[in-house]
């Protein structure tokens, strides 16, 4: 038997009310093979009996499932600690009310994508910057905890002090940084938010630096994409898409070849356990003789696919930085 995974994701809708030009699972419309309320609920006593730490809702918009509350209230019931991640612009006082009432220390995580209009409405669409930020502020009046979702792209990274003094002002103590990979809408959007190796590299540098001038004010969630850990795709952690199939990391929502399994045809549990990652991702040829190999691991498997081709690639700029400096570390990131 192997561990739990740590977190799974899971894709409650394709719905979405915005369309991110980097999303990517191109939400939009509703898919009609979305997985039923009992099917969810299914899931949620295999993820509880198996043991994994959260259970990660995403999407697509969460709230514009009808049955979100009673999912987060059965989830409530039998225990599983549940995070939500959500566009912010569709809460209000009554769904804080609601949410306060079913689910008082849910983790809510909303995205911005920069920390003023221009920035944020660029990649989510005009007129989100103000709804999400009136979204932090309910939550935060109410109690809630809730935790930034940062996309490091072309047009924001600059500004990520910024980000970081938006927060504070806001009231949030918590940003989740994560480094934009083509994949879905991104795609076709790439000339927009994606970079070259070099300024990639220079990018995550000047992240990384904030974030260790800001790590006693603030708690940093950082996606292995940035910190240059160990990829963390189906080794801690899974992704279930909308349609039931589960991927290592959402990233590879497209590519049939790294589907493990579909939750409809068999339990979560069943097909985490029989899922041997080396096999999907070798470790990458110049990683085999390198001294960082276990700490490093070759990067970004999402990265190494849908940038350079496969997964047996070098992410490079992860790579470089990497054998600059060995001593990357935050001491409050999780
Ligand atoms: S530093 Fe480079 S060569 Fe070494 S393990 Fe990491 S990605 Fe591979
Ligand atoms: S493939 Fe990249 S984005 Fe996905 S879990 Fe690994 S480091 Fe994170």
């Amino acid at each position: 038997m192997r561990n739990p995974p740590k977190i799974v994701e899971f894709e409650i809708t394709l719905a979405c009310n915005l369309r991110c030009i980097h999303c990517y699972c191109e939400a939009g419309q509703r898919s009609p093979f979305e997985l039923s309320t009992s099917e969810i609920k299914n899931l949620m006593d295999d993820l509880k009996a198996l043991g994994v730490w959260a259970f990660d809702i995403v999407g697509g918009e969460p709230l514009l499932r009808s049955d979100i509350y009673e999912l987060l209230e059965y989830a409530k019931r039998i225990d599983l600690r549940v995070m939500i991640n959500t566009n912010g612009t569709l809460i209000s006082e009554d769904v804080v009310k609601k949410l306060r009432d079913i689910y008082p220390d849910l983790m809510i995580g909303i995205s911005l994508d920069g920390p003023d209009p221009e920035t944020n409405d660029f990649v989510r669409g005009k007129g989100s910057f103000e709804k999400a930020v009136r979204g932090i502020k309910l939550l935060t009046k109410s109690g809630f905890d809730p935790v930034v979702l940062n996309v490091i792209n072309k047009r924001n990274w600059r500004k990520f002090e910024d980000m970081i003094n938006l927060a504070r002002s806001i009231g949030v103590k918590k940003i989740y940084v994560d480094r934009f990979i083509p994949v879905g809408r991104g795609v076709v959007n790439r000339e927009k938010l994606d970079m070259s190796d070099l300024d990639w590299i220079e990018a995550i540098r000047h992240v990384r630096e904030v974030m260790k001038n800001y790590e006693n004010d603030m708690t940093f969630y950082v996606e292995e994409n940035i910190t240059g850990d160990p990829c963390s795709a189906g080794v801690t952690h899974a992704s279930v898409l909308a349609s039931g199939w589960v991927v290592p990391c959402g990233h590879f929502r497209y590519n049939r070849e790294f589907y493990m399994g579909n939750v409809r045809e068999k339990p979560f549990s069943e097909i985490w356990n029989s899922f041997d990652p080396a096999e999907y991702f070798p470790t990458p040829g110049p990683c085999k003789s390198c001294e960082f190999l276990k700490a490093c691991g070759g990067g970004c498997k999402a990265v190494a696919y849908h940038r350079y081709g496969n997964v047996e690639k070098l992410d490079i700029p992860i790579c470089y930085l990497r054998k600059q400096s060995n001593d990357f570390h935050l001491k409050n990131w999780g």
